[in-house]
């Protein structure tokens, strides 16, 4: 099933033209359900939803989000496809990609991902959109799986400046602001639909740039990799990732890249997050949508 329809809203679409900056391969699109465009209504799951290293339960954290007829992944763990098949979604429709970092579990499965399109016959190329500091490691890392020639791949260069725009459909506009992730760049992503928003934090150390990406958010999916603050780690805990949703002021907050040693103690992650932020609180359901 390519077009379930899973999100509320009905409301009324940004109608600007395609535009992808830099350079600018059009999206692939979902296709249209006989009868009309369907209204950009925005939602998303999480492929996974733990820290580095996955348990029995829970994989590496990414996110797939929809609006409309877009559908984008926003960081690349294991066996995507499988994922994005068991949400209905058709991988060969993606339109893009965007990788926040190039810690092995956000992206390692960016070659599986590239080989099965190319299996399943994609022709439409895919833009995969990372920090500056990344295109050459991206390139680098399709390259050493030769997966360069069958299918366009056009690495897209994102500059590290906050609330900066990363694309925008007819149906979906996707902005990121850089987050504070030690030595390594990285990016807090922010997708909006419809007036509706979920904000990513990616890993991250709690910071005032990723409560200000999520300002007024719909939903903020933020890191809690850890129960208690670790100095040493440039991560952040269950509370404090309550404190940035109470700044941000956003309307639901759902952990995601619990560390595996928490997975056992998730009421108490939630009761945590709970001390900082008094909205809905919950660690975020693997493969489940999520409306916006
Ligand atoms: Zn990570």
């Amino acid at each position: 099933m390519r077009r379930r329809s899973v999100a509320q809203g009905g409301r009324r679409s940004r109608r600007a033209a395609t535009r992808v900056r830099r350079p600018r391969p059009r999206p692939a699109r979902a296709r249209r359900a006989p009868g009309g465009p369907t209204p950009p209504r925005l939602a998303f799951a999480c492929l996974g939803s733990s820290g580095a290293v996955p348990s029995a339960e829970r994989d590496t954290t990414s996110l797939v989000v929809r609006a409309g007829g877009t559908v984008c992944l926003m960081d690349v763990g294991g066996s995507p496809v499988q994922k994005l098949r068991r949400l209905a979604v058709d991988p060969v429709d993606l339109a893009a990609v965007v990788v926040t970092h190039t810690h092995p579990d956000h992206v390692y499965g960016l070659p599986a991902l590239v080989q099965n399109l190319i299996i399943l016959g994609r022709r439409t190329p895919l833009p995969v959109y990372c920090r500056v500091e990344h295109v050459d490691l991206l390139k680098s890392l399709l390259a050493l799986f030769e997966l360069t020639k069958e299918l366009d791949v056009s690495i897209q260069a994102v500059e590290p400046r906050e609330g900066v725009r990363v694309l925008e459909t007819p149906d979906l506009a996707i902005t990121a602001s850089p987050n504070v992730h030690g030595r390594m760049p990285n990016l807090a992503v922010r997708a909006e639909a419809g007036g509706r928003s979920v904000v990513y934090s990616s890993d991250t150390r709690p910071c005032a740039a990723v409560a200000a990406l999520a300002r007024g958010a719909t939903v903020l999916v933020h890191e809690a990799t850890f129960a208690r603050p670790d100095p040493t780690q440039w991560h952040s805990t269950a509370r404090e990732a309550g404190e940035i949703a109470r700044q941000a002021g956003v309307g639901r907050l759902l952990l995601a890249h619990v560390g595996y040693e928490s997975h056992g103690a998730l009421a108490a992650h939630v009761a945590d997050a709970r001390a900082a932020f008094t909205g809905p609180v919950g660690v975020v359901d693997e493969l489940r949508w999520y409306r916006a």
